[in-house]
């Protein structure tokens, strides 16, 4: 991984907010950081009602005791607590909506209020904290920095890695589990090969939530609570698409957050933060720049090549073309920054499946963390079966995001549950709380534990 250090919010018609992603480390940081605040207090039509009330949210979420946020804020909406709608359009469109809506695909009328205020909290966090990073991302294409070298790794310590199996039925007898089946299929045709059927004597379901709700049978969800509340929990689409430029457009050393895009639209130029990747050997030298793209909101409709119509209903050229208009309508305000010429390629995600115009499906959508979904949500080991794990971003976690670090802390949670299951005696992997501040805060969190008990 490596640090990204800014952040952009760019918009129509005004001047693009950059701002550092951490505690400023020089003069020229500092001053850029004063530059933005000002900007955000004064340009972008947040009355100063609507920002004082911000800063009151955010006091009453970090002097807020454990039992209040799970009581309270877990069952209330972002956007109720927010009070959303009885401010002005300016505080719904960037501190209410477009925050959320942006960074984690979550309507903000749908996330919980503990589960948005207290990941909005952490950002602005390491904002400000000396030495912290807000935003780090990797040093190479994801399968080169991260999931080749990872299987390697696996395969090296004699893990059987079966890539193209997909796992169709959880067979069980009583509360445990003993077995599992499905068939091969290729990628990304999802053609069926062959069957397979495999057993162990420990089980972890890696899979996504929804995978879990629909794709694959398990009977088990009849007779142990945790699995069938895995029904309940709610995703939402989420998917990315990636252009290639035959010139290298850096836009700002970090994620430029396109806040008015109808489709909530985030973006970061990769080539920056790629030193040893050879550009030359990209279709011949002629791909020079990429452009990673992720678009939240699949169902808002399109302005331009969409014809009106949401993400979800439109063609990938009609996507293509839709997210690049809405892209250039951002950022080409005083220069133009992108140009239709500079566009060699685009590749979207395959995961959006289109067998007709009509009805895309997602294979791969994003949970969100929706008012009151903390009581669905599972731990990573369920007493009543006591060999099947789950490890994946539903489940119960310090990080309480869709996350890759959510996912990671489950799978630490998962093997610590074998470990125990076990009875090794190896050492158990490491979790941490997120990082709260301390002194005053502590205090009045413990003043309102009191208060939280006696009303
Ligand atoms: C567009 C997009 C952008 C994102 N950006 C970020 C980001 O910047 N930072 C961040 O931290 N998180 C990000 N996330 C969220 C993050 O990717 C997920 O929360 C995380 O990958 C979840 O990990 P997981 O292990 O639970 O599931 P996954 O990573 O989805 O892994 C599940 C695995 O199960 C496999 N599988 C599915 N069905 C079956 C089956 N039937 N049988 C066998 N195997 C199966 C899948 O192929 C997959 O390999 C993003 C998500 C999306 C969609």
């Amino acid at each position: 991984l490596t640090q990204s250090t800014r952040i952009e919010v760019a918009q129509r018609g005004r001047r693009a907010l950059i701002s550092p992603a951490q505690f400023p480390r020089s003069v020229g940081e500092l001053e850029m950081a004063l530059r933005s605040g000002w900007d955000f207090a004064t340009q972008l039509g947040i009355p100063i009602g609507d920002q004082l009330h911000f800063y009151e949210l955010l006091r009453r979420l970090l002097c807020a005791c454990d039992a209040r946020r799970f009581g309270e804020f877990e069952n209330e909406s972002w956007w109720r607590f927010s009070g959303a709608q009885q401010r002005s359009p300016g505080y719904r469109r960037y501190l209410a909506d477009g925050l959320t809506r942006t960074l984690v695909a979550a309507r903000a009328r749908e996330m919980s209020a503990r589960t948005g205020g207290y990941i909005l909290l952490q950002l602005l966090q390491d904002m400000v904290r000396p030495g912290a990073q807000v935003d780090r991302v990797l040093n190479a294409p994801t399968n080169q920095a991260w999931i080749d070298p990872w299987l390697s790794h696996l395969r090296s310590l004699g893990v059987d890695y079966r890539l193209g199996h997909r796992v169709e039925t959880i067979h069980s007898r009583g509360d445990e589990v003993t077995g599992v089946s499905g068939h091969t299929v290729s990628w990304p045709s999802q053609a069926l090969g062959s069957q397979f059927a495999d057993r162990a004597k420990y089980y972890v379901a890696a899979v996504p939530v929804e995978v879990m709700q629909k794709q694959i049978k398990i009977a088990l969800k009849r007779r142990v609570p945790e699995l069938g509340k895995l029904d309940k929990l709610v995703y939402r689409w989420m998917n990315g698409i990636v252009f290639y430029l035959t010139e290298d457009v850096p836009l700002v050393h970090g994620h430029t957050i396109i806040i008015d895009s109808p489709w909530a639209l985030t973006a970061i130029s990769q080539r920056q933060f790629w030193p040893q990747v050879d550009f030359s050997r990209f279709a011949g030298g002629k791909v020079q720049g990429i452009l990673s793209v992720d678009i939240s909101d699949w169902e808002a409709n399109g302005s331009y090549a969409a014809k009106g119509k949401p993400a979800k209903a439109c063609s990938k050229h009609e996507i293509a073309a839709e997210v690049w208009a809405q892209l250039k309508a951002s950022l080409n305000d005083d220069e133009e920054v992108l140009r239709d010429d500079m566009r060699f390629d685009w590749f979207l995600d395959p995961d959006i499946v289109q067998p007709n115009p009509s009805t895309h499906t997602n294979l791969e959508p994003l949970l969100v963390n929706t008012k009151g979904s903390w009581r669905y949500r599972p731990e990573a080991a369920m007493p009543e079966v006591p060999n099947l794990f789950l490890a994946a971003d539903y489940v119960r976690t310090y990080t309480d995001l869709a996350t890759m670090e959510g996912a990671n802390e489950a799978g630490r949670r998962a093997v610590n549950a074998i470990l125990k299951a076990t009875g090794s005696d190896a050492e158990l992997c490491r979790l941490w709380k997120l990082r709260e501040p301390g002194g005053p805060f502590t205090l009045a969190r413990l003043a309102d534990q009191l208060v939280y008990r006696v009303t």
